[in-house]
């Protein structure tokens, strides 16, 4: 299952996450994953295991397993490369560290620039570039940009039903961008959890939604972004749970479900980047 870009390509609905992925088990995952039939890796700079990543998706293409051209490769540009000159060097890294001679996706992992980005589409590293935890405002002064060459393809957020966001994704969706949800298993393993924070995984009402579909939880979680036809990167290094979130496309929420499920929503980050909330360009005061 696919979701086509503005730019044409053709990007997998479902890709493994990596955060907090440990170096020692990261490339396993990977190998896992591609075996499962992921075909779509979302990582970044920032993750600190790209060239484990890497060294994954090497491992399944040497096997024969896919080839490159069958793999999407999404990285991110860290906050400290935003200067116009820096954004070239960030991407060379990723790519030397991933082993790749191009992306097919390069976000900006934060709103703040997208100088530089562009160039790395003209100098064929980067097949798409895209925004990441962009709010409208800061989407809407990119593609009005005078001289915009090429436009975002995607917006990454963060999106469960804690937290809809479907004000966002219908803008991103009207201007032909493709929304990718993260944390979208409320990214129980984020540092900063607190034991009071709502616990999505555990949410009554979901996990009933689920046992009358003999699935669970999680893969309810998924299946409800693809019929929202957004794309969804669950993050896993477990065998059995990476298994588990991709068998998504043998059962289907009713209308009804999906209404439920949406009614969860109470606008709850578990990323809210609280140490950047004083910074001009912080995108979450709404
Ligand atoms: P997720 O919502 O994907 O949750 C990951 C956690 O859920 C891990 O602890 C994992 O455990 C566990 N898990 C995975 N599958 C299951 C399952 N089937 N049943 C029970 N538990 C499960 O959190 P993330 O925050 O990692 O988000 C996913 C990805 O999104 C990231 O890894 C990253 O690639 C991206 N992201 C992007 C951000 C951005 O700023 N652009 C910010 C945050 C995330 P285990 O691994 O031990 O199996």
């Amino acid at each position: 299952m696919v979701i086509v870009l503005n730019t044409g390509a053709a990007m997998p609905e479902i890709g493994l996450g990596t955060w907090k992925s440990p170096k020692g088990q990261v490339a396993e995952a990977v190998k896992v994953a591609i075996d499962t039939g992921y075909r779509h890796i979302d990582g970044a700079y920032i993750y600190e295991n790209e060239k484990e990543v890497g060294e994954g998706i090497h491992q399944k293409i040497k096997e024969g397993v896919v080839k490159r051209e069958d793999l999407f490769i999404v990285s991110k540009l860290w906050c400290t490369f935003h200067a116009k000159d820096k954004v070239k060097e960030a991407c060379c890294k990723t790519l030397t560290d991933l082993n790749l001679d191009y992306l097919d996706l390069y976000l900006i992992h934060w709103p703040m620039g997208f100088k530089g980005m562009e160039a790395l589409v003209d100098n064929r590293m980067v097949k798409a570039i895209g925004l990441s935890n962009f709010n409208e405002e800061q989407i809407g002064r990119i593609l009005n940009k005078p001289n915009l060459k090429h436009k975002p393809a995607v917006n990454q957020i963060e999106c469960h039903p804690y937290l809809t966001q479907e004000d966002l994704i219908s803008y991103c969706h009207s201007n032909g961008i493709v929304v990718t949800a993260y944390s979208p298993l409320g990214s129980p393993d984020r540092p900063w959890a607190k034991n009071d924070d709502p616990s999505l995984l555990e949410e009554p009402t979901l996990q009933n939604i689920a046992r009358s579909h003999g699935k669970t939880a999680a893969q309810v979680l998924i299946r409800f972004q693809i019929q929202r036809g957004l794309v969804v990167i669950p993050k896993s290094v477990t065998k059995s749970r990476i298994q588990e979130n991709f068998q998504v496309l043998d059962f289907e929420l009713t209308d009804e479900e999906m209404e439920t499920i949406l009614s969860f929503n109470k606008n709850w980050r578990y990323c809210p980047m609280h140490w950047c909330v004083g910074h001009k360009d912080y995108p979450f005061k709404h």
